[in-house]
């Protein structure tokens, strides 16, 4: 993959995309995000049938400070016919199953937040800084089995992972790389933003922790192997990679801790580690990308650091902060890695993967 040049912001018009689940915590973070985005202009947005109709301005939350034009788009249904080829998607899981599905096989590239097809070996699942390459499963042409709808050509689903996973990756790739990672334990502290809008009540999560989030765990055990997979034909397979996860809920509004401990094939050291991350660079290509942060993963040396209010941030959130990193005495390592879950773990991510796509050339002005 080589950068388009196509894609310089001087010369070119913007792409036209369309955003659906725009109202949710996730969408109007993208519906930021794409406000001044040099190669993107938000021109189409849907969310649910109680939403249609209604200006996108009227249907967020009050914080969210949108530009007055796109506060001003009109709320579609997300099967709606959309003028934009690219179509970022901030779908609740269920409704984005039939909803994707249908708008690639209409041929459109559908960018996806949610967790429908993250687990289909056939679809790309991209943090493109560790695999931008499984991009290339968007050319292999699909069998249709029973009831399935096939993307048309130009068409497909892109994902991201689970907001917990797409801050993991950053810190876990470069030590998978250099020593090879045998097990993983991981226990999550995650911020209420990661449960979107209503999200827990108040009362059930000040002056508390809770420690369950329903199919959380599963996702994080899982999605690990598959990105640092390879594609094999018209499908990724998975590294063998063992995890244990556990996940929890905590008073904080932005930011995901993670507090990890891992197995790796050849023994290393912290400071062994510490060279990986910080010689850890994204392709040359991916670099390039608008929304590429500087550094990928930042190690934060004082004691008490990395903490959700003072490193999510970093790298307009795209950067994921690694802490603590100590000899772990049951496995080899053991370190805390930090990450803004809506941004490295949602909507920044979708960007990226949006850009990822343009630069490899899948993306038209229209459908
Ligand atoms: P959210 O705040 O609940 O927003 C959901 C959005 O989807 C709203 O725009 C809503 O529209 C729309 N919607 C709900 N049901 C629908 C239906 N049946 N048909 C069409 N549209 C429907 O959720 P979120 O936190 O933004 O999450 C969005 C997706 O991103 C989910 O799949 C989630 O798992 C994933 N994700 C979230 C995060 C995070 O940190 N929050 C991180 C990574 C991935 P109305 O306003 O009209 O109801």
């Amino acid at each position: 993959m080589s950068p388009s040049p196509s894609v310089d912001a001087h010369t070119r018009e913007r792409i036209p995309v369309a955003l659906l689940g725009a109202t949710g915590t996730v969408g109007a973070r993208l519906a930021q995000r794409l406000t001044d985005h040099p190669w993107f202009e938000l021109v189409e947005v849907a969310a649910s049938e109680r939403s249609e109709g209604s200006r996108l301005g009227e249907r967020v939350a009050p914080d969210a400070a949108l530009h007055p034009r796109i506060a001003g788009l009109t709320l579609r249904s997300p099967t709606a016919d959309f003028r934009s080829h690219l179509i970022l998607s901030a779908l609740p899981s269920g409704a984005a199953r039939a909803v994707e599905a249908e708008l690639a096989a209409r041929g459109h590239l559908v960018v996806s937040n949610a967790s429908a097809y993250r687990d289909d070996p056939r679809v790309p699942l991209i943090v493109p800084e560790v695999n931008a390459d499984h991009l290339a499963l968007l050319d292999t042409v699909r069998e249709a089995a029973a009831g399935e709808a096939v993307p048309a050509p130009g068409g497909g689903i892109v994902t991201n992972p689970n907001c917990a996973v797409a801050g993991l990756m950053p810190a876990v790739a470069p030590l998978h790389r250099r020593f090879g990672i045998e097990r993983l334990i991981v226990t999550t502290l995650q911020a209420i933003s990661g449960a979107g809008r209503p999200g827990p009540s108040a009362i059930d999560l000040v002056d508390n922790v809770v420690p369950y989030i329903g199919g959380e765990e599963d996702k994080i055990a899982a999605e690990p192997a598959k990105i640092l997979g390879r594609v094999e034909g018209d499908r990724i397979v998975p590294v063998p990679l063992s995890i244990s996860a556990t996940a929890t809920r905590v008073p904080v509004l932005h930011g995901h801790l993670e507090s990890v401990s891992v197995q790796l094939s050849t023994p290393a050291s912290p400071d062994e580690a510490r060279r990986a991350w910080r010689e850890f660079r994204a392709p040359e290509a991916v670099a390039q990308l608008p929304s590429s942060p500087e550094r990928v993963v930042e190690i934060a040396d004082h004691p008490d650091r990395p903490q959700p209010r003072l490193d999510r941030d970093r790298g307009s959130g795209m950067t994921v902060t690694v802490g603590r990193i100590r000899p772990c005495p049951v496995q080899t390592l053991r370190f805390l890695v930090l990450s803004h879950n809506l941004e490295r773990g949602a909507a920044g991510a979708a960007i990226l993967n949006a850009e990822l796509a343009v630069a490899d050339g899948r993306v038209r002005s229209q459908l």
